[in-house]
């Protein structure tokens, strides 16, 4: 399978990251998003990230203007019809994923792979809703994506051969390392994360340690780069929270059951570093 064309939904965190390391691997990049604005924002994202390579001298001004180049902006579904692959990074929201996948379907070419970045939504059922359950995968990057070496690779139930030998060479191409692993809920990476996510919380609310002391603790213990509190913060609480509802009610174990203190903060609208507040307090800087 020859993958050429790239389009990429959403051009928000992930996905101006996704779009990034495709245009720097040569690949042209199809990048949608609801509005031109929230386009512009993916690119100029983009265009900050390259330009920090610019001034640590890892990266010429003329690559830079070349990898830019290869990023186009649309919001109309139907300029993927000729992509070969389209990796869907928008929102964590069931329905928004089903009705994209539904459209895109009917507007990619046959034999194009559809493949989703969600962190934590089946993709067996996220392949069900479109006539090409062969044809479709799960890609997921890392935060952040030019930085982060891996890709999970998630096959649904009825991923075909083709299309994950053609997924794993792609990431390959990308100089990332793809790992596969199968479709059941939170995959490898947040299934193992959560759950010592969650816990660290446990520990905080039933008063074990401090959060500094807890981070710590992890930090230089387990030779971790950030504890599992400063970690939740910069995931976001409330995508923590989301994902630990889908352990939950997907393998119906006591054991992920969401810490209490966890959904108190989500309540209150601290989310982490996005809102200026989670388990420490951030300058909005
Ligand atoms: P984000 O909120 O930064 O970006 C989402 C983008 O999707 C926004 O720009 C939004 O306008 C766009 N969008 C929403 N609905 C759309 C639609 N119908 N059509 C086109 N665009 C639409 O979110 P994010 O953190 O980039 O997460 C995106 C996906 O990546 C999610 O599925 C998330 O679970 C997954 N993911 C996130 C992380 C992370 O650390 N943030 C890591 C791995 C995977």
């Amino acid at each position: 399978m020859n993958i050429q064309n790239i389009g990429v939904i959403g051009a928000g965190q992930m996905g101006n990251g996704i779009a990034h390391v495709f245009a720097q691997a040569g690949f042209p990049v199809l990048l949608q998003d609801l509005t031109e604005a929230f386009a512009r924002m993916g690119l100029a994202t983009i265009e900050k990230n390259l330009q920090r390579g610019v001034d640590k001298g890892k990266l010429s001004a003329e690559d830079k203007a070349a990898v830019l180049g290869r990023v186009q902006l649309t919001t109309r579904l139907e300029d993927l019809s000729a992509c070969d692959i389209v990796i869907e990074a928008a929102t964590e929201k069931w329905e928004v994923k089903k009705q994209l996948f539904e459209t895109l379907d009917s507007v990619c070419k046959p034999g194009a792979i559809l493949a989703s970045n969600t962190s934590s939504i089946s993709i067996t059922k996220l392949a069900a809703v479109t006539q090409r359950p062969g044809s479709f995968i799960g890609m997921h990057f890392m935060n952040p994506v030019p930085v982060m070496q891996l890709i999970e690779v998630i096959r649904g139930l009825a991923t075909d051969d083709a299309t994950f030998d053609a997924v794993m060479a792609l990431a390959a191409k990308l100089g990332k390392t793809p790992i596969p692993c199968n479709d059941f809920p939170g995959f490898v990476s947040n299934r193992v994360l959560l759950p010592m996510i969650n816990e660290a919380i446990y520990a905080l609310y039933e008063g074990v340690a401090t959060a500094e002391s807890i981070d710590g603790i992890m930090k230089l213990g387990m030779n971790h780069p950030m504890g599992p509190l400063t970690l939740a913060d910069f995931i976001g609480l409330d995508t923590c929270l989301f994902i630990l509802n889908v352990l939950h009610e997907g393998l119906g174990d006591p054991k992920y059951r969401p810490c209490p203190l966890l959904i108190k903060y989500v309540d209150a609208g601290w989310l982490g570093r996005k809102s200026g507040r989670g388990f420490y307090v951030y300058s909005k800087a």
